[in-house]
Order: C-alpha cells, then sequence, then structure tokens
C-alpha cells in the first residue's frame, strides 16, 4: 500500500461491524437496496449464497491482479496457465466461503473455468494490456474525508499507473457484453471518487481514469475506455454520496424489491421475515 491517507476515526454504527469507513461498494448497496444495506453492513448477517458472477468475476480479477503483480515486480508476463492457476486457486477459496453457489442456466463450475480460459487467451494478446505505463499499485487502499461529517471513504483501486505526465486509476470489470463509451461514462462514479483521493496523492499530476473491460462472451473482449474527469459530475458524485449517507445515518431501511437484485440476494429468508422493525 501506498498511502493511507487519512487514518482519523468516525465510529458510526451504521456504517457497519468493525468499520470506521465507508466504501463505494457499500453505498451502491445501499442505494439498490436498503435492507439489504442493513443486513450486510449493520446486523453483519453472514452470507451462505452467492451467485457464480460474483465468485467468477471475484476470481477473474485474482488472475488480472496476478499479471500486474509480476509486471510491478519487474518479471516476465505470466503464461496462460499460470494465469488459469490464479483464477482456480481463488475461487476455491472463494467457493468454501458460502453454502450455496448459484449458477447461471447451463454454467457449471466447467463450463466457467472454459470461459476463463478464453477471457484469459483474450487478456494476454490484448494490445490494452501491453502499455508501457509504469505499474505503481496493484489493490490499492486510498483513503480520506470527501465530505465533513461523512465517514472516510474507502477506495480499492485495482491498478494505479504512471504515464509521463499523469497518474491512472483504472478499474477491472467483467461484462455480459461489450461497453459503449456512454456505458463506460455511466459508471464512472466509483472512479471519479476515487480521483477525488488520488489527486491528494500525487497533486501535480493529471488523474486519467480507465475501465479495463473482459467480456464473458463465447470470443471475449478486452477493451480499454478512458472517462472523462469532470469536476462537475465528480462534485455531484460527493454530493450524492453526501445523501445516500444521511439516509443511512437516519436509519432508514426498507426492502427495495427488483428482478436485477433480488434473485442474487444472499438475505432472501430474512428479508421475507422482516417485519419493519
Ligand atoms: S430480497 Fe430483494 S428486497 Fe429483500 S433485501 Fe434482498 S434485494 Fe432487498
Amino acid at each position: 500500500m501506498i498511502a493511507a491517507a487519512d487514518q482519523r476515526s468516525t465510529p458510526v454504527s451504521v456504517v457497519g461491524a468493525k468499520r470506521d469507513y465507508i466504501s463505494h461498494s457499500a453505498i451502491t448497496t445501499y442505494q439498490q437496496c436498503p435492507l439489504r444495506y442493513r443486513f450486510k453492513y449493520v446486523d453483519a448477517l453472514p452470507e451462505t449464497v452467492v451467485s457464480s458472477a460474483l465468485i467468477f468475476g471475484g476470481a477473474i480479477h485474482s488472475a488480472l491482479e496476478f499479471h500486474f503483480t509480476e509486471r510491478l515486480c519487474g518479471n516476465e508476463s505470466p503464461s496462460l496457465d499460470q494465469l488459469l492457476d490464479v483464477f482456480q486457486e481463488a475461487w476455491q477459496g472463494r467457493a468454501t466461503d458460502y453454502e450455496d453457489i448459484r449458477f447461471g442456466k447451463g454454467e457449471d463450475h466447467n463450463s466457467l473455468s472454459a470461459l476463463a480460459d478464453r477471457m484469459l487467451t483474450a487478456f494476454r494478446e490484448s494490445p490494452a494490456v501491453a502499455s508501457d505505463d509504469i505499474v505503481i499499485g496493484i489493490e490499492e487502499e486510498l483513503r480520506g474525508e470527501l465530505i465533513p461529517g461523512v465517514p472516510d471513504l474507502l477506495a480499492r483501486i485495482d491498478l494505479l499507473t504512471t504515464t509521463s505526465d499523469a497518474l491512472v486509476i483504472t478499474d477491472f470489470k467483467t461484462a455480459r457484453s461489450r461497453w459503449s463509451q456512454n456505458q463506460a461514462e455511466n459508471s464512472s462514479s466509483q472512479l471519479l471518487l476515487y480521483s477525488e483521493l488520488a489527486r491528494r496523492l500525487m497533486p501535480d499530476r493529471e488523474v486519467r481514469l480507465r475501465f479495463l473491460v473482459l467480456t464473458k462472451t463465447k470470443k471475449p473482449t478486452v477493451e480499454a475506455f478512458n472517462v472523462k474527469v469532470n469536476r462537475r459530475r465528480s462534485h455531484r458524485t460527493v454530493l450524492v454520496v453526501k445523501h445516500t449517507w444521511r439516509a443511512i445515518e437516519a436509519g432508514h431501511f426498507y426492502p427495495a424489491p427488483s428482478p436485477m437484485n433480488c434473485p442474487t440476494c444472499p438475505f432472501r429468508s430474512e428479508c421475507n421475515a422482516w417485519t419493519g422493525d
């Protein structure tokens, strides 16, 4: 870790068990379903069920992290077999944390292993990966106060690189289909928040934001999307966090059922039993 910006403690019970910070993921969870936020962060209920997509995405992330860690160490890029070994190890490590993995239709561990093989092959061959940028951090944690009165934001940055004139924040994504530039711009709230913290790390450098998107298609693609750092949108994103936090702090926890979120929610039985307390 190259910077743990601000170690100020802001213990607030609704921020979550053993936490004194908020994350973009927690904010997003609340925005998608306030009751799910409560079950996960406030009540810290065990999660026994998980979607295969979550485990798969995490295991692909681990393989990419290994690739860039080897570059950071000045080593040769890992072989496909090495990346697949990291993928399998990460899959096993994550899978043992749950009692039930919910696979999609026609999916199983073997089909997802074959998909990982195709995706990591595409990753190794992608020009988007063969850049001269200098890797300075992988899974970097940055932390700091963005809004007075709101707990620190903790950012975990997938990949931090430098060019001759800029600091580049890259977020890895696995997606069902190819992204458009518009989709990248619309998904940029997390990166915009992270850019506010990264700016403090190297105040003299321009901060650039980038998604590296690997598709889970029959013929996987790997594409990089640069996202504009727009101060007006950054400010708006910070304000959204502020108002979301105010709702969390006030204890507004209620179910927000949706066909997108409920099928993979690990708290469905607790949700059914919820009586509004
Ligand atoms: S089942 Fe749906 S409504 Fe209930 S907590 Fe989970 S996401 Fe929210």
